[in-house]
């Protein structure tokens, strides 16, 4: 996307909701302008706090939705001015445990290393899709060279829900895909809701091998 962009007008926004503590990010590599991520999923941070990188050379092009005292300056009656930063698209008030809580999780991040932590959930990953492709009415959808720490699959059984619950019970949690969450991926695939288990750096491979145990148990 980053060599397709480059050089035109286009502005490349990438939401990196998913890979931000997972996988080493490079914004200059990407070739993106913006880039967004939540704190809570892969950093671990705490909910409701979400950072966005802005390429400098693209601050002037862009006007924040918001506006407040913090965000810009009141130069006369008449006229004000942006931040010059990218602070401009955060606002006066905001949760400052948050943010504490955010700093706190991305220094233990950067601290384990995201290679480190990116080369540890290779291993948990293919682990988790090479047990789960074992188990009969059990298929691994995901796509692409290199696959992430999320692991979705599609199970043959009358109801993911049921099954989701049932994994619940043995104290593992699994999150569900429906079609309406994602058609342009599922509906060319023919597929109506995935699985989605995510593994990280501290899981164990002993508690990778019960959960495919326990899917094993509940798919037949
Ligand atoms: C989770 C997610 C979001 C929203 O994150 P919030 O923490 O709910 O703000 C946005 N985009 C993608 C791709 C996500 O996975």
């Amino acid at each position: 996307m980053g060599a397709a962009v480059r050089g035109s007008n286009a502005i490349y926004l990438l939401d990196a909701c998913q890979s931000v503590g997972q996988l080493p990010l490079d914004v200059d590599r990407i070739g993106c302008d913006l880039l967004s991520a939540t704190g809570r999923k892969y950093l671990r941070g705490p909910r409701g706090r979400v950072s966005l990188y802005v390429r400098r050379s693209l601050l002037d092009r862009l006007e924040p939705p918001f506006m407040d005292a913090y965000s810009a300056q009141w130069t006369d009656m008449h006229t004000f001015q942006w931040r010059p930063d990218a602070r401009r698209f955060e606002g006066f008030e905001s949760s400052v445990a948050n943010k504490l809580g955010l700093g706190a999780a991305v220094d233990h991040a950067l601290g384990w290393g995201l290679d480190a932590i990116a080369a540890r959930n290779a291993v948990l990953a293919d682990r988790l899709r090479e047990g789960l492709d074992q188990v009969p009415g059990v298929r691994v959808r995901d796509q692409g060279e290199q696959r992430s720490a999320i692991v979705t699959f599609t199970a043959e059984v009358p109801s993911l829900e049921t099954l989701k619950r049932a994994l619940l019970d043995r104290r593992m949690n699994v999150s569900l895909v429906s079609l309406e969450l994602a058609r342009l991926d599922l509906e060319p695939r023919g597929i109506t809701g995935l699985v989605r288990a995510s593994v990280h750096y501290y899981n164990t491979e002993e508690e990778v091998d019960r959960f495919v145990g326990a899917i094993a148990e509940l798919v037949r």
